[in-house]
């Protein structure tokens, strides 16, 4: 089986801004396809992405990276970025 590049810090994020997204503390916010991607791309513009090309190598990874210290630090950047695209969000 032949897999694309991964990108397991992406796997993480998509997770993490999900669970953001839904908490009590963020429903104020446009959750919104575009803002949603938006505070994706930022997110992961200012974190380190980790590529993987197989299974085995993304399991490896992604215990490595989802740790409750990494995802602490990672999720700071999230909540960043939450607040930066609902202050400037590319619609109306
Ligand atoms: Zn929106």
């Amino acid at each position: 089986m032949n897999k694309e590049l991964i990108n397991v810090m992406e796997e993480i994020v998509t997770t993490l801004v999900t669970v953001s997204m839904l908490s009590p503390d963020y429903q104020t916010f446009c959750q919104c396809n575009k803002c949603r991607n938006d505070i994706m791309a930022l997110s992961l513009n200012t974190l380190p992405s980790h590529y993987v090309t197989t299974e085995e190598g993304r399991k490896l990874v992604f215990e490595q990276l989802n740790t409750n210290e990494n995802r602490k630090w990672i999720n700071k950047r999230i909540i960043s970025a939450i607040h930066t695209v609902g202050k400037y969000p590319k619609h109306d």
